[in-house]
């Protein structure tokens, strides 16, 4: 049982260069698709209560559009609780004045724009399949109806020089925007760039690149309340919060994961049924990530079965604030969050 639904619509118009993720051509019978995610539900079996947060990601959920919305609102999938956060992730050049009209008339309250970069001949390289201006455009629409509008960016990207970087930031901080991730590129297997041989960038490019952002993005009063995620205050996602914290949330379609009690399923719908320390290992590292900081005291008494780690921990713990990779709180430092995976990989061994 959760209240909390990721609905993935794997589809999109063409194929960015960096792109791994699961996703095929434009859906030609909405119905169908709506039809399927039901089914889906069905046969998992697993009861939904009124919703505190649906997020409909991608792919490209705008696909679907105006009238697929409308039949997903109404399909019986999902009901939502007073309050509950609806986000759905945009491509730019979806973005049309209907389809932001309708989202909001549904009550969609939140909008995550993939934007990556302010830089045309980056976005080429891309093949992000739009250019800045539309961009922009499609962000002028979607805040005038949904004020809650965010959008992604991509540190590091091939050819990027620093100067340009700045400039990509500085015209996503002159939008003033209630939500920014930025996200360190990563060469996936099975992407574009990945078949050419593209190397990852170097990482002190992608570290310099990211220290920026964070810097700059701080400076203009955003808090960095997770690894790639910048939030004025007030405006966190609480969806991905959910999972952050160990949340359990059910994913459905093509490519969704879901967490319900010791249950992780991937997005080829492999299950995995953990054993208890795995289950409380994995919801308390994901917590990491966040800017709340991480307590041992508070994790043992969530989870008795993890005592054996406290010492462990204490002492890990003491060695990072040291380094000056971890606060006072626990919480990473901009420099801690840049090797946050080598951090978790050593919380994460085995006491003796
Ligand atoms: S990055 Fe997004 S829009 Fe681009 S191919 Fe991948 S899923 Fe589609």
């Amino acid at each position: 049982m959760t209240e909390h639904l990721y609905l993935h619509f794997p589809f999109c118009t063409g194929r960015c260069a960096y792109c791994a993720f699961v996703s095929g051509p434009p859906p030609r019978d909405i119905p169908a698709v709506i039809g399927a995610l039901l089914r889906e539900k069905e046969t998992r079996g697993i009861p939904l209560l009124p919703l505190e947060t649906l997020y409909c990601g991608g792919g490209t959920p705008a696909l679907i559009g105006p009238e697929g919305f409308r039949r997903l609102a109404g399909s019986g999938l999902f009901t939502l609780r007073d309050g509950a956060e609806w986000t759905v992730e945009l491509h730019p050049a979806a973005v049309t004045p209907e389809l932001a009209d309708t989202l909001a008339g549904l009550g969609v309250n939140r909008l995550s724009l993939g934007v990556q970069s302010f830089d045309d001949a980056t976005l080429l390289r891309c093949n992000r399949r739009h250019t800045a201006a539309m961009a922009l455009e499609a962000v002028r629409i979607c805040r005038e109806r949904i004020p809650d509008t965010g959008i992604d960016l991509i540190a590091a990207l091939p050819g990027v020089t620093s100067t340009e970087w700045e400039r990509t930031l500085e015209t996503a901080l002159a939008l003033a925007l209630p939500h920014i991730s930025v996200y360190t590129l990563s060469v996936e297997e099975g992407s574009h760039w990945h078949r050419q041989g593209m190397e990852p960038p170097e990482p002190d490019a992608a570290c310099d690149a990211m220290l920026t952002a964070a810097d700059r993005l701080r400076r203009a009063g955003y808090e960095r309340y997770e690894t790639s995620n910048f939030a004025q205050p007030g405006f966190r996602c609480r969806h991905n919060l959910n999972t952050w914290h160990g949340g359990d949330y059910l994913g459905l379609g093509r490519g969704a994961c879901s967490r319900l009690g010791r249950t992780r399923t991937d997005g080829t719908g492999h299950a995995e049924i953990l054993d208890a320390v795995d289950d409380a290992l994995e919801r308390v590292l994901t917590g990491l990530r966040l800017s709340e900081g991480f307590s041992p005291e508070r994790v043992v008494a969530a989870y008795p079965v993890l005592a054996p780690w406290r010492d462990r921990w204490e002492a890990c713990l003491g060695t990072f604030r040291r380094q000056g990779l971890l606060d006072a709180r626990n919480a990473p430092t901009d420099r801690g969050y840049e090797v946050l995976d080598a951090l978790v990989r050593e919380l994460l061994s085995r006491p003796e």
